[in-house]
């Protein structure tokens, strides 16, 4: 039986980043990926794709609607779907070979098949021919297998009208109307997409809170000014049918207990993913899956399994690839003996929409919850000169500090390159800085990066280029 020290089973930014690192740490690593392409959903059909998407959607939406302002025509500005989706394939392509090269390069054995884990940290291989292989790791084993969409009764996807996120990164024209059922993160900004490219786009979203998981206020800019580019979203919407009748679906809603029905090109079901495991995964070994379907693991990704760790979407927490990458980095490191930790509390969220949503650490809700006294500053786009000049002066920055030492507990941003200018915040976070360390650091005129130093004056009432509140 071929002898590994590490085996990663998935290769995804969890498993790929595991792997990485335990071959950075001197390991002889194997990581077993079942699909030809390395990046997992994040990759090939998530993240990146997306953003491809949302990137192409953003530049026809100014082409089209913003150039005259700047005083340029550019005539008819039309959208070459099969275009948009080979660019899209091209990125994939060269970032998935990307990983394949890094692989070849720190000396990682790439097996293609589905990685089973047997007792005594052996893993067992069904290549897509059928045949099995068996393989042992000696320190340790990284379950990183990843999440599927959730599928709903009413609303079953078929893969051709109606579809999860896989099948909307793909539709072959700009859909007259679209559908979309969820308005979390996917439906938001596949959402976007479409409905930038022309489509006629309603989000129906069965809670009758906006983005719940972000802070109060945040969410309700967003939702006025998604509403006002035109996404119809309705809260409180609850989906009862949707038909596949051939040329296009019909969906029934109850909203407010009165029953609508809408006719769409397609229909996009966002609600929710969940973990991509079952128990013959893990048979004769102690790894406990609960009732969700996620592994079990303590505070450093251990599974009841002796050597075996479980990271990323398929374990408790965030579904977010740079928690999984984090948590590959430090599964690699416990098995290595190194000390490691992820810092949890300081997971950043973003929402890739134009204006991009993004926001770390406390919402104002949660403070007012803990009875933590807090101190507020902010500071609007609209008063920041670079936005200004970039024509995104929508949204603002605000910074959440503790009342009695200023630490910054929370940071909110939505408005231009939110998920780029919501890092410095991060690092100040995760160093326990308070709003004067960003107070007394200089930063360039005219930035949009001037919009969180404003922020946190604010939050000390010394905010320069807007009126501070009495306090
Ligand atoms: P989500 O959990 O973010 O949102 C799903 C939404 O659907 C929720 O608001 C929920 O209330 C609603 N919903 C559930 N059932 C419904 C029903 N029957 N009718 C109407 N609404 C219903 O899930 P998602 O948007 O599908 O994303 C899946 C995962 O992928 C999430 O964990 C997300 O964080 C992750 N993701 C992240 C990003 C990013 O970070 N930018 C992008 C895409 C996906």
């Amino acid at each position: 039986m071929q002898e590994f020290d590490v085996v990663v089973i998935g290769a995804g930014p969890g498993g790929y980043v595991a792997a990485i690192r335990a071959a950075q740490l001197g390991f002889k690593v194997a990581c077993v990926e079942k699909a030809s392409s390395l990046g997992g959903t994040c990759l090939n059909v998530g993240c990146i794709p997306s953003k491809v998407l949302l990137e192409t959607a953003h530049r026809f939406h100014q082409a089209k609607h913003e150039f005259s302002e700047h005083g340029i025509s550019v005539g008819e500005v039309k959208i070459d779907v099969p275009t948009m989706l080979g660019r899209k394939a091209n990125i994939v392509g060269q970032l998935t070979s990307g990983i394949a090269q890094l692989f070849q390069a720190n000396g990682i054995t790439r097996i293609e098949g589905l990685g089973k884990l047997r007792a005594n940290k052996t893993v067992e291989i069904t290549a897509a021919d059928g045949k099995t292989s068996t393989i042992q790791a000696k320190k340790g084993v990284i379950l990183a297998f990843g999440s599927v969409p959730v599928e709903i009764p009413p609303a079953r996807t078929d893969g051709k009208n109606i579809v999860d996120s896989t099948g909307a990164l793909a539709f072959d024209r700009v859909p007259e109307k679209l559908g979309v059922i969820g308005a979390g993160v996917i439906g938001l900004e596949l959402g976007s997409v479409w409905q930038a490219l022309g489509s006629e786009v309603v989000v129906f979203e069965a809670l009758e809170n906006f983005l719940p998981m972000a802070d109060k206020q945040l969410a309700t800019e967003a939702l006025k000014i998604y509403k006002k580019q035109g996404l119809d979203i309705k809260l409180g919407a609850k989906v009862q049918k949707a038909e596949n009748k051939g040329q296009g679906v019909e969906v029934t809603v109850e909203v407010a207990g009165e029953k609508q029905v809408y006719m769409f090109d397609k229909l996009l079901v966002a609600v929710g993913r969940k973990p991509n495991t079952s128990q013959d995964l893990v048979e004769g070994t102690a790894v406990k899956i609960g009732e969700r379907g996620f592994i079990e693991v303590d505070e450093q990704c251990r599974t009841a399994e002796p050597g075996v760790f479980a990271i990323g979407d398929c374990v408790r927490g965030a579904m977010l690839a740079h928690k999984a990458e984090e948590e590959g980095v430090m599964a690699a490191e416990v098995i290595a003996n190194e000390h490691a930790e992820v810092r949890y509390d300081l997971i950043p969220s973003v929402i890739y929409t134009a204006p991009e949503v993004a926001w770390v650490g406390k919402t104002e809700e949660e403070l007012k919850a803990a009875g933590i006294a807090y101190n507020k500053g902010d500071f609007p786009f609209a008063a920041n000169g670079r936005a200004k000049a970039m024509n995104t002066a929508a949204g603002f920055v605000k910074v959440l500090t503790d009342a009695q030492t200023g630490e910054i507990l929370g940071s909110h941003i939505i408005g231009p390159c939110a998920s780029e200018l919501l890092h410095e915040l991060v690092i100040t976070m995760n160093f326990y800085g308070n709003s004067e360390d960003i107070t007394l650091t200089m930063h360039a005129h005219p930035t949009l990066a001037e919009a969180v130093h404003e922020a946190a004056m604010a939050a000390d009432n010394r905010a320069i280029h807007k009126v501070n509140k009495k306090r």
